[in-house]
């Protein structure tokens, strides 16, 4: 079985009502803990590389690591996703490796730098065309297109900015009709990184449900919603660690999400916390430990159990044989139809 489109993933959890995590890698033990992941839940997935991630991965590893989960789980729809793309560039050469579906972050401008190295916000009118662009480009090859309205908080390899600008409802609409994306990414008020609240988070919930009145064929994406658990960082800063303060975005405010309408949910935060935590435990136990496989083994079987429980607190679960993966040549006819 190939890789899957995100479009199909997408559309299917719309119509099951259900969400499903996109979960950022950068290595062999992360790819397989979510594989694992998903096998014991019976999930589809969605991996997701950053352009951090791509760098860090000299693109040929990440690409045959793919390769592996798909021949290792041939019965799994997964989706290879690019996550927030600056630019037409980076998501051609992630659809010439291979990925099913890229990230066009055309709402803030990557190529421009503030002195104190931010980003600034684009106008609707310039992220509406750059991201047709990306869009033409890649539905005449069946591949996915997630766009985002809205600019998120925090900092997520390298999308650093510090405007906050919750999505505009009525530049949905005409944003989604211009574009043509399958999915758009809001801005609600959640943030990246591991720092994304000082109090429990007050979310725009009814904005996911007015945006989900205005484009109710496209798919809605929640950002930085890790929900850095207090048991994680505990474990970190139990074990020699310094991350005080540390808060996300809870599972029930999740779910209400995805009951209002998303479908993508995208977590990095929490692998990384889990991955952390689990070798600085490990490193604390055993000082004499050096053998790699003996912290990042445990750090792998951490991460697994952390994406299942996910997986089934998403609604993921169980959907793992609703339908057969499509072909990009598949979609390449369903976008051309679309006119
Ligand atoms: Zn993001």
């Amino acid at each position: 079985m190939p890789l899957c489109p995100l479009r199909q993933i997408l559309d299917e959890a719309r119509k099951g009502a259900y969400g499903v995590g996109a979960y950022n890698v950068n290595n062999m033990e992360q790819i397989q803990a979510i594989m694992q992941a998903a096998r014991d839940t019976a999930s589809p997935l969605i991996i997701q590389a950053s352009r951090g991630a791509l760098q860090y991965t000299n693109f040929t590893y990440l690409k045959h690591l793919m390769m592996a989960a798909v021949e290792d789980n041939p019965d799994l729809p997964i989706a290879l996703h690019l996550d927030h793309g600056p630019d037409l560039d980076l998501c051609k050469r992630a659809i010439e490796i291979g990925f099913t579906s890229v990230m066009i972050d055309g709402s803030i401008d990557y190529d421009t730098e503030t002195p104190d190295g931010k980003h600034p916000p684009r106008s609707l009118q310039d992220n509406i065309r750059v991201t047709r662009e990306v869009v033409d480009y890649a539905h005449s090859r069946g591949v996915s297109v997630e766009g985002e309205l809205g600019t998120l908080g925090g900092i997520e390899e390298d999308t650093k900015t510090d405007h906050v600008l919750l999505t505009d409802p009525d530049e949905v609409q005409q944003f989604c009709e211009h574009t043509g994306v399958d999915a758009l990414a809001l801005a609600i008020g959640t943030s990246h990184g591991a720092y994304k609240f000082k109090h429990e988070p007050t979310l725009a919930m009814e904005l996911i449900s007015e945006c989900r009145r205005r484009v109710p064929e496209t798919a809605l994406v929640m950002h930085g919603s890790s929900s850095v658990p207090k048991e994680l960082v505990d474990e970190i800063n139990k074990y020699g660690g310094n991350m005080p303060g540390a808060m996300g975005v809870p599972i029930p405010a999740i779910q209400e999400g995805i009951r209002r309408g998303i479908q993508k949910v995208n977590v990095d935060t929490d692998g990384r916390l889990v991955v952390t935590g689990t070798v600085r435990r490990v490193f604390a136990e055993k000082p004499g430990e050096f053998d790699p496989r003996k912290y990042l083994g445990p750090a792998r079987e951490a991460l697994a159990k952390l994406i299942a429980s996910k997986m089934r607190d998403f609604g993921t679960a169980g959907h793992a044989s609703d339908y057969q993966p499509k072909t990009l040549d598949e979609m390449k006819a369903f976008y051309a139809g679309q006119g």
